[in-house]
Order: C-alpha cells, then sequence, then structure tokens
C-alpha cells in the first residue's frame, strides 16, 4: 500500500513518515524544494519506499495535480498535514487562513481529477482549534464534541494570528467535509480528520532544527530559555504527545471504525507553570536561571476558572 503524506518534512509529519515505513508501507512524500526533498531522504538512509514530490506552495491554485497526476495510480491512501502553522504574520489571510483553505481543497480536487478510482482512505490533520475558538479554550468549563466547530467567522479571525490560525484549521476542515458531501459519486475515499491538542515530544530528529523550532516545541523552548526575572505567563491548554498523534494517523485509515470521524486527541491539559516547576527541578543546570513562577501552584488556572 501506498501513502501520500503532504508537508513531510514538519515536526508531526516526520514521525508520520517513520511509523509508516516502519509499518511496511510505501510512503510518498511532498516537501517545498527538492532541497528540503532531499534533505529528508538522506535522514531516513535513502530508504526505497520513500520517495518526494515538490509541492512548493499550497497556496498556489491546483499545487498538488502535478504530484497526483504523476504518482496518483500508485497512492491508495492520503494524509493531508501541511498547512501553515506560525504566528510571526499581520498578513492573516495570505499566511494562514488561504493557504490551509486552498491547501485542502487542492489536494482533494487533485485526487479527484487524477486518483479518484485508487484512492480509498483521506486523512486530514485539523485540530482542537477547528472545534473550539481561542476565547472558548481559555474557559475551563467548556466542552468539545465531535459536532463542535470554532465559533469565529473569516471577518473575526482577522483580530490576531492565533484567532487566525485557529480559524484556518476550521475553514479548511469545513472545506474538507463539505468536498466529500459534495463529491460523493465522483470519490471513492472516506474522510477522516485529527484533531489534536498542542502537540509537544521528541523531534525525530534532532538535526532537523536548522529552519528554527516549530511553533508548538516554542512553547516548550521559550520556557527553558525564559529569564529568572522576566514576566511570567502561565499559558495553558489541552495537550498531546506527538507519538501518539502520528499513531492517530495511521490508526485514522487502518481502522474502518474511523471512517467519516473526527478523531479528537487530548492527554489532558498543561500548564507553563507545571512546565518550568519540572524544568527546575528535573534540570539543575537551569535552575536559578528560567522562570519559577509560583512553584507547586499547578494548574492555576483550573481554579481560576
Ligand atoms: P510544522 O510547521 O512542522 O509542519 C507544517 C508543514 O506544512 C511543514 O512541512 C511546512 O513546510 C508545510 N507548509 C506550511 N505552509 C505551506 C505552504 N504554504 N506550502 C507548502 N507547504 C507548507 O508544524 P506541525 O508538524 O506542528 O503541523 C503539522 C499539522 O498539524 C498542521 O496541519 C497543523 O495545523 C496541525 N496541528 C499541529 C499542532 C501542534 O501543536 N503542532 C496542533 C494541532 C494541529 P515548511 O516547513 O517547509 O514551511
Amino acid at each position: 500500500t501506498t501513502v501520500f503524506v503532504s508537508g513531510a518534512t514538519g515536526f508531526i509529519a516526520l514521525h508520520v513518515v517513520d511509523d509508516l515505513l516502519k509499518a511496511g508501507y510505501k510512503v510518498i512524500g511532498s516537501g517545498r524544494s527538492k532541497e528540503k526533498n532531499d534533505g529528508l531522504l538522506k535522514k531516513f538512509n535513502n530508504n526505497p519506499n520513500l520517495s518526494m514530490e515538490v509541492v512548493e506552495d499550497i497556496a498556489a491554485p491546483n499545487a498538488f495535480d502535478e504530484a497526483f497526476q504523476k504518482r496518483g495510480k500508485d497512492i491508495k491512501v492520503v494524509l493531508h498535514i501541511a498547512s501553515p502553522v506560525q504566528f510571526n504574520t499581520t498578513d492573516f489571510e495570505n499566511d494562514l487562513l488561504i493557504p490551509a483553505v486552498n491547501g485542502t481543497e487542492s489536494i482533494l480536487e487533485a485526487i479527484k481529477k487524477y486518483a479518484a478510482d485508487t484512492v480509498e482512505k483521506v486523512v486530514i490533520t485539523s485540530s482542537v482549534a477547528a472545534l473550539a475558538a481561542p476565547t472558548d479554550m481559555s474557559n475551563n468549563g467548556f466542552v468539545v464534541n465531535e459536532e463542535s466547530w470554532n465559533k469565529d467567522t473569516w471577518e473575526s479571525c482577522q483580530a490576531d494570528a492565533i484567532t487566525a490560525y485557529c480559524g484556518s484549521k476550521k475553514f479548511a476542515e469545513r472545506a474538507a467535509w463539505d468536498f466529500v458531501k459534495e463529491n460523493q459519486s465522483a470519490i471513492k475515499f472516506t474522510l477522516s480528520t485529527i484533531n489534536p491538542g498542542f502537540v509537544f515530544g521528541p523531534q525525530l530528529f534532532t538535526n532537523s532544527l536548522k529552519n528554527g523550532i516549530n511553533s508548538s516545541s516554542a512553547i516548550i523552548a521559550k520556557l527553558v530559555r525564559s529569564k529568572a526575572s522576566g514576566k511570567f505567563y502561565n499559558f495553558s491548554g489541552p495537550f498531546i504527545d506527538v507519538r501518539d498523534v502520528s499513531k492517530a494517523h495511521l490508526a485514522a485509515f487502518e481502522n474502518p471504525k474511523c471512517a467519516g470521524r473526527r478523531l479528537f486527541l487530548c492527554e489532558d491539559l498543561f500548564c507553563s507553570q507545571e512546565v518550568v516547576d519540572v524544568l527546575n527541578e528535573e534540570f539543575p543546570q537551569l535552575k536559578g536561571k528560567i522562570a519559577t513562577g509560583e512553584p507547586g501552584s499547578g494548574p492555576g488556572y483550573l481554579a481560576k476558572n
């Protein structure tokens, strides 16, 4: 079985590619340049079951056509993981919302055009952000289920980068479910989505951080590099280990029960206070140098909300 993985060079996708190869699948990944793709092939020791295609910008029209025209007939499963995850922008439409939605629509269109008979399963990496708006996520009494949708509109998403990112996940996921509904007679695949909370855990390759660490790992990295005297903000949210997120991508297409489902992945809630407590206790080289907050106050946000 051959699995296509978009955005194969990313934090989560690298674990997925690794798990797929270990499970005996053939993998076709997409990355933004030949240079990035060659680097990834090298990291996997030029595994003969792994090949790469260039998809430079998922925001561009028909971004996935070339790759699917070339390889579509071999592909049985598509894992669409690529999407912008960055908060350092003020151009929310062009840097977040449009690429997320266009990327999702163009990969589904490419399947319909070139691989409608071969692709049986599509899994889209959505987010808890598609289930709840940031303002709801900080409300401890807020409950989500498979029917929940982030309430933000395209307009209210223009407030700030976090709101826009969350909106980008909602609008992209919505576009996928709408596509499936509207194209029932032209496709044969079933759709599942993976909706994780903040994803933490090891980088698959420790030398893959040349261009900076991915956004969710940066939350921990910032605390490691915090100053003892600096201002401490006790940030909180739902989290899940990247290795579990990767496993869920495989389960989503291997387990028939996952067809048509949204898989919300959350181990528990975390807060920055707990992270700095662990860093101060377990890493003597950091003690006294990094933020301490109010040690032992634990998940203070639970009591306050
Ligand atoms: P990364 O930034 O490491 O991965 C994102 C991937 O998408 C990269 O390979 C990136 O390529 C690619 N990409 C982004 N924009 C474009 C574009 N315009 N054209 C082509 N490729 C693009 O982040 P993660 O691994 O964390 O994220 C993977 C997925 O998981 C995303 O869909 C994200 O929304 C979702 N997710 C992540 C969570 C987290 O906490 N990490 C939580 C919930 C969902 P390049 O690096 O070359 O730019």
